[in-house]
């Protein structure tokens, strides 16, 4: 079936529409902090008018391997843990300040002795739809997978939610009449809540008797962005699950350890887990990087849980992901992998290349060169605005020492659709090409010595679009929007 086209409004009708969003988004915590903001006054946070189109299969695909995904990085730290170790510690000799931070702190907590072996892992995979005109049904290729701090889980389930209001009110339809898309089109991802069932689970496994305890939500002094953590906060305490949050900074003179449990100082609540909003970027640990770093340490040496360890956060760098293209590696991690599952896998890939002295990364050396329009070259860091594109990598990789790039992967540019949908942005609207990043949610509680499983779970959706004009597209950063979709085909 033929994708529908975004609906044509009337500059009377678009206003309205405008309106009805801003209100509901408003009334709903569809929000966040603008800058220099006041404590009292929240923003509605930048959303598409319009759900994008996604193709549906394509869509499938991803939600079908997800579970499949946080299998393997289980097994990846669990498993095959001195491998990872090995790696990580290579990886640290080139980015002493940040990824050597964060593996010192493991090889310290290590020394310590594991004080609680289960650890929750919420991730996220994200992707895009690669050459449309290539196949049917699109392939869909993976940007990355993240395992520590994924945000959004709490305000994407609301733009679902503000989009089927806007078509269920007729207000997609210039005759008012009736909804444009049809059921099913415009599906609500139910995120807040498995995400929140995912922090409930592990407190339950930590403990059957919920009174005096909590889940600590460790976040960044002033986050603009703390309402998609509340909205997580608030689906916790359904599930009768109180939390407590505290910075790095802070963490150390308000909560206390006694014989290795860790406690709310004050109220001598209980924290059955440590829930990371932060911590992913160097700037994390900025301000007053020995009580941040030291606090890293003291939360990883408790009984808590911790969501993630430090050692799965580590699995998350992007060199990992370059070796997971090897289906030899996904083969051993998960040896009973159907042939099926591990096409549907492997498909997810684009070219990964080292930029080592393997034949592969020999490879990699040459195309960086010689078409590095086809390319982003990436570090080992999170958190956007780190990567070098295109016609930027000869340059770039020229000022380095060539024994440094290693630390480097050189990544295939994926090739989304663009679609002319329009951005709400402080009262603006944009009306701009936007390309689209789907995010799948898994949520998996396991055993960190044994590699066993106790619970895993897809979790839910969520798309964030961004000018096509721009290489990056954190919402926050102010380049991108929260999105949802409309399925087609
Ligand atoms: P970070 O860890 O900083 O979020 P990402 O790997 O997610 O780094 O890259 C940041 C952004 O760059 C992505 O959100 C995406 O918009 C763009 N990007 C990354 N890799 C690719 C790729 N292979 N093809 C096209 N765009 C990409
Ligand atoms: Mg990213």
């Amino acid at each position: 079936m033929a994708i529908k086209p975004f609906p044509e409004l009337s500059e009377v009708q678009q206003d309205a529409l405008v309106t009805r969003l801003q209100h509901w988004s408003l009334a709903n915590g569809l929000v966040m902090y603008p800058p220099a903001f006041e404590a009292a006054s929240a923003a509605v946070a930048p959303v598409t008018l319009f759900p994008t189109p996604f193709p549906r299969r394509s869509f499938k695909t991803a939600v079908a391997v997800q579970k499949t995904f946080n299998e393997l990085y289980v097994k990846l730290v669990t498993l095959e843990k001195l491998w990872l170790v090995d790696i990580m510690q290579s990886l640290s000799q080139f980015d002493r300040d940040f990824t050597g931070k964060l593996f010192e702190t493991y090889t310290r907590a290590q020394a310590l002795g594991c004080k609680q072996p289960l650890s929750l892992g919420l991730f996220r995979l994200d992707y895009m739809v690669n050459d449309v005109a290539a196949s049917d049904p699109p392939a869909i290729k993976q940007i990355e997978f993240n395992t520590v701090s994924v945000s959004f889980g709490g305000l994407l389930p609301r733009v679902g939610q503000l989009h089927a209001y806007l078509n269920q009110t007729g207000s997609y339809d210039n005759k008012y009449l009736s909804p444009y898309y049809d059921d099913g089109e415009v599906p609500v991802s139910l995120l807040d809540v498995a995400l929140a069932r995912g922090l409930a689970l592990a407190a339950a496994h930590y403990s059957d008797t919920p009174a005096k305890t909590v889940v600590l939500f460790v976040v960044q002094p002033g986050e603009r962005n703390c309402f998609d953590q509340r909205h997580l906060e608030y689906e916790l305490l359904r599930l009768k699950v109180r939390s407590f949050r505290v910075t790095l900074e802070e963490a150390e003179s308000l909560l206390t350890v006694n014989q290795d449990k860790l406690y709310v100082a004050q109220t001598m609540d209980e924290v059955l887990v440590v829930y990371y909003r932060l911590g992913y970027s160097p700037a994390d640990y900025a301000s007053d990087p020995a009580a941040a770093w030291s606090a890293r340490l003291f939360l990883e040496n408790t009984t808590a849980i911790k969501c993630p360890l430090l050692l799965t956060q580590l699995s998350g760098a992007k060199k990992v992901q370059q070796l997971l293209t090897q289906p030899e590696l996904v083969q051993r991690l998960l040896p009973g992998i159907s042939a099926l599952d591990l096409d549907r896998i492997m498909s997810t890939f684009v070219k990964i290349y080292p930029l080592d002295l393997s034949p592969q990364g020999q490879v990699a050396k040459r195309l960086a060169f010689s078409e590095p329009e086809n390319f982003v070259l990436k570090p080992q860091r999170e958190g956007g605005g780190n990567n070098i594109y295109k016609k930027n990598i000869p340059q770039f990789l020229q000022s380095l020492d060539e024994l440094e790039w290693g630390a480097y992967i050189l990544m295939e540019l994926i090739n989304p659709p663009k679609f002319a949908n329009k951005i709400i942005r402080n009262s603006e609207v944009y009306t701009e090409d936007i390309i689209s990043e789907l995010g799948i949610f898994g949520t998996v509680l396991f055993n960190e010595e044994l590699g066993q499983i106790l619970h895993n779970e897809d979790a839910g959706f969520l798309l964030r679009s961004k000018f096509s004009s721009s290489n990056e597209g954190g919402v926050a950063a102010g380049f991108g929007c929260v999105d949802s979709v409309y399925l087609h085909g």
